[in-house]
């Protein structure tokens, strides 16, 4: 699945989107409006965490339709993300 992460930088206030294709070509992130660089450890966390749920499809079988007659063709899951706020609540 597709799915994008809000990174918001308190050094100069701004935030920025990234998703997992931009991840796995990464070997370090800063901030794209200052430069500053994010923690190693925070950045190769991100960076695994992504990965693995880029690989989780968006709906299971992956080949599944909504057409089929057939029970095993047909979707038993879909998958999606979604944001909370900082106390975990969902916005
Ligand atoms: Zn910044």
């Amino acid at each position: 699945m597709d799915f994008k992460v809000e990174i918001t930088c308190h050094n100069c206030k701004c935030k920025f989107q990234l998703r997992p294709v931009w991840f796995a070509e990464q070997d370090d992130l800063s901030c794209p409006n200052c430069g500053k660089e994010i923690d190693e450890d925070v950045f190769l966390h991100l960076k695994s965490g992504l990965k693995e749920l880029a690989l989780v499809p968006t709906i299971f079988p992956e080949n599944a339709s909504v057409f089929s007659a057939e029970k095993e063709n047909q979707i038993q899951f879909t998958f999606d993300i979604k944001e909370c706020d900082i106390l975990g609540n969902e916005t």
